[in-house]
């Protein structure tokens, strides 16, 4: 009788093995134990093998979602670990080419309106846009999100993890961004200063992930009332070197859930990070919010890193030790950002024949709409000019009303700077004639009141209250 041949045992690859245990899970004769010891080339721990009670059947193997993590050990030599690229062929070719999997739209039953507060509209619009992966730290007043996502993520077979700080969740977000899934965080203003430099790499690095921050006053840990603080933070100041976003201003709760749907739209569409500025009256606040036709199904996009075979030869990385590349690089992110431009969104209210033109967003703006129907009851010709994105400022929206405007009034919860990206947008597109801009500003937690920018304006016309 002839003898049985001998079936191959696995061995680990070290390098490629990320210790994500499903091998330990798989083996019916327990051979394989999490490991202790950190690899110092990869900095993660891999699995130990004792092949005593091993009887060769691979399904381990199997279960390796690397390429290279568990291989067969040829029972007739030694294995000597060599480098892969000259065990399997290149990762250039002699992988399948990596290709789009596309998202699907799933209509969605229709239904009554709900009720709800900003920041758990904004969470319904991640999950519906496909969202399934949280990481953050909770912060006032931002939490409701994330503890809305806590609840409902488990249930969707997705990933809600709290972080041990801000600074933790944007490398997780680099991570998950990154192998192509949509991830997203709440956060405010002090964690989201402490996230500017992981934004700064997914920036550099062309990682999609949303931010969604509920603004509060500062400077320092200031306090939790709403303040649009971050504004330049958002638009001017988003880590170190060239880096921008798209920053997108809703001013309802049923923004809070359009625009955060819209957030994972554009930052897939332009692999970038997304940030939904939001400020602390807005994510507390209840309104009525009206569900989508349609919800989206991820697909995976084809520069995925999303660890198998196909997508191996994908690389990110926004390191460039040679001058000229990184300029490049800088180049491609300018033309990039140029082509960002096309987002410009904005609300117009009364503008058509407006000669005062209020420019305010978030919750100021609803006061400042306020202001303006008063104005008009008044016979004063007020409108409200309310941006949606302030990175691209809507600039092309913003200069037709200034062929008629006497009057352009900046109505903000902050030191300046909304005012300031007016001034900018207005420098950089070459506009120079138009009014001295005048403001009505609070900061430190006090909202801009209807009464007052409605004596501000009237003081000026001559119309008086
Ligand atoms: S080949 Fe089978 S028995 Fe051997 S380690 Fe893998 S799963 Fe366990
Ligand atoms: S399944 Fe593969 S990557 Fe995961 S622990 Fe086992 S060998 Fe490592």
């Amino acid at each position: 009788m002839p003898a049985t041949k001998e079936r191959p045992k696995p061995f680990v690859l070290p390098e490629f093995c990320k210790g994500c245990g499903r091998c330990i899970s798989a083996c019916p004769k327990h051979c394989i134990s999490e490991g202790t010891e950190i690899n110092p080339r990869t900095g993660l721990v891999p699995v130990v093998l004792n092949l005593e009670h091993c009887n060769g059947c691979g399904l381990c193997i199997d279960a390796c979602p690397e390429p290279y993590g568990l291989r067969e050990t040829p029972v007739d030599q030694d294995y000597e670990l060599l480098d892969p690229e000259k065990l399997f062929g290149s990762r250039m070719t002699d992988a399948p080419e990596p290709v789009d999997h596309p998202d699907e739209a799933v209509p969605l039953a229709q239904m009554e309106p709900l009720v709800l507060k900003g920041n758990y509209a904004s969470a319904v619009g991640a999950l519906l846009a496909g969202c399934r992966h949280f990481f953050g730290y909770p912060i006032t007043p931002s939490t409701e999100g994330a503890e809305l996502m806590a609840k409902l993520l488990p249930k969707l077979d997705g990933v809600f993890l709290q972080a041990v700080s801000e600074v933790a969740a944007v490398n997780m977000m680099y991570g998950c961004g990154g192998a192509g899934m949509r991830c997203m965080t709440f956060t405010s203003s002090p964690g989201f200063s402490l996230m500017l430099e992981g934004i700064s790499y997914m920036i550099g690095s062309e990682v999609p992930g949303v931010f969604v921050d509920v603004m509060r006053g500062g400077p320092g840990l200031g306090n939790i009332a709403p303040e649009q603080a971050d504004i330049k933070l958002a638009c001017r100041g988003l880590g170190h070197g060239n880096t921008h976003a798209i920053v997108l201003v809703p001013s309802t709760p049923q923004e809070m859930l359009d625009l955060t749907m819209l957030a994972f739209d554009l930052a897939f569409k332009y692999r970038n990070p997304v940030v939904v500025l939001s400020d602390g009256y807005l994510g507390q606040m209840t309104g009525k919010v009206t569900l989508p036709a349609q919800m989206v199904k991820p697909g995976i996009p084809a520069w995925a890193v999303w660890g198998d075979r196909e997508h191996r030869r994908n690389l990110m990385s926004s390191i460039y030790l040679s001058e000229p590349d990184l300029e490049a690089w800088n180049v491609h992110l300018n033309e990039k950002y140029e082509a960002m431009k096309v987002e410009q969104r904005a609300d117009l209210f009364l503008c058509d024949d407006a000669e005062v033109v209020l420019v305010a967003c978030n919750t100021p703006s609803r006061m400042a709409k306020g202001a303006v129907e008063a104005l008009r009851a008044q016979g004063i010709k007020a409108g409200l000019f309310r941006p949606m994105t302030l990175f691209p400022f809507p600039i092309d929206s913003l200069k037709p009303v200034l062929s008629h405007a006497r009057r352009l009034v900046v109505v903000e919860a902050s030191n300046g700077q909304l005012e300031d990206e007016v001034k900018l947008a207005l420098a950089n597109a070459g506009v120079r004639d138009y009014p001295e801009i005048e403001h009505v500003r609070h900061f430190g937690g006090v909202l801009p009141q209807l009464e007052e920018i409605v004596v501000k304006v009237a003081a000026g016309e001559e119309v008086t209250v």
